[in-house]
């Protein structure tokens, strides 16, 4: 491994500082659980490696009902999969943070970390998705919000620029008669994601007001199934328009064959997660 300079941040301001002095020659270091790997593969050899963890402004998660959610990017997938507030407001993320690592790499890994690193197979982006989720990006020339859905730009790419850095997530409070929910296909227990999908539905009056769907694993990255989406908005919701909904996310998604799985059959298996979740999404937002 390359030898690098170990930089530890105490603030925000001394972090962006030296993002915007370093830019490609720095890494930001959050948990460490992918980043460390790129290291040790030598995929990646920065000069310096700037340590946000123990940035307290980046540590915090705050709700009201007109804010929505705030959740600072160093807060941990194992923070999100015990949060009280998160069980009751959110109940999608904690459920999702079950199938997530181990609690090992949980402890360690963070929101901020898991997003910016974008694996196309990561799974709390989908939930985060189609909760409407936006990022706020801080560097030393101002901020700015992006929605996660126009956050992922290709293979392991976001919108983030070198210097910059994810500071927060932001989650709308969801509206009443609202599910959600999230599904995912591994072929082995805690073994590689073959296809996730998360799916919402809300709710007026017996009719579907608004859905959204987003699929992980089945294109470069985490994906809405707009298509998908429209076959359900507007029309009371049934097995058969679920179904029709299923088909169109599978015609949607963009998946590749490797050794895990052929696109066929992860094609295959959108049809089955996004019935699943939107079903389950479907239960929930009738009994909210
Ligand atoms: C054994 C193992 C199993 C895993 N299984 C799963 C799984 O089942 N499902 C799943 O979704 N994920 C899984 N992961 C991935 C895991 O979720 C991520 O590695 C972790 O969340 C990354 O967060 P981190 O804080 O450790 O980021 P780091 O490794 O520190 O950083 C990752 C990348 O993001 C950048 N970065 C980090 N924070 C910021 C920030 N705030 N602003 C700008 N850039 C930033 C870094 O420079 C780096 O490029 C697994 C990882 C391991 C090691």
């Amino acid at each position: 491994m390359r030898e690098f300079e170990y930089l530890r941040m105490n603030t925000l301001q001394e972090a962006c500082s030296l993002l915007s002095e370093y830019k490609d020659e720095a890494k930001v270091l959050a948990g460490g659980q992918s980043l460390l790997t790129l290291l040790k593969l030598n995929m990646i050899s920065p000069s310096y490696l700037i340590d946000i963890k123990f940035i307290p402004e980046l540590n915090y998660m705050d709700f009201d009902e007109k804010e929505g959610l705030k959740m600072g990017a160093l807060t941990t997938h194992r923070t999100v999969e015990k949060s009280p507030l998160l069980k009751e407001k959110f109940t999608v993320l904690p459920e999702t943070e079950l199938v997530v690592a181990s609690v090992q790499t949980r402890n360690w890994g963070t929101i901020g970390g898991t997003l910016v690193h974008a694996d196309p197979i990561g799974d709390i982006a989908p939930p985060l998705i189609v909760l409407d989720s936006r990022v706020k990006l801080i560097s030393a020339d101002g901020e700015r919000t992006v929605p996660l859905a126009e956050f992922f730009v290709d293979f392991f790419m976001t919108v983030v620029e070198e210097n910059e850095l994810l500071c927060e997530i932001q989650i709308p409070a969801l509206p009443a008669h609202t599910g959600v929910a999230y599904q995912k296909f591994s072929t082995i227990e805690a073994g590689i994601k073959i296809a996730g999908a998360a799916a919402m539905v809300s709710l007026d009056d017996g009719l579907c007001k608004d859905a959204k769907i987003a699929l992980s694993a089945v294109a470069p990255v985490p994906m809405r199934a707009l298509k998908a989406e429209e076959i359900l908005k507007g029309k009371p919701l049934d097995d058969r328009l679920i179904e029709q909904a299923a088909q169109a996310a599978a015609a949607e998604a963009d998946p590749v064959t490797d050794m895990h799985a052929t696109d066929e059959y992860r094609r295959e298996l959108v049809k089955v997660l996004v019935k699943r979740a939107a079903k389950m999404a479907l239960e929930r937002a009738r009994a909210s």
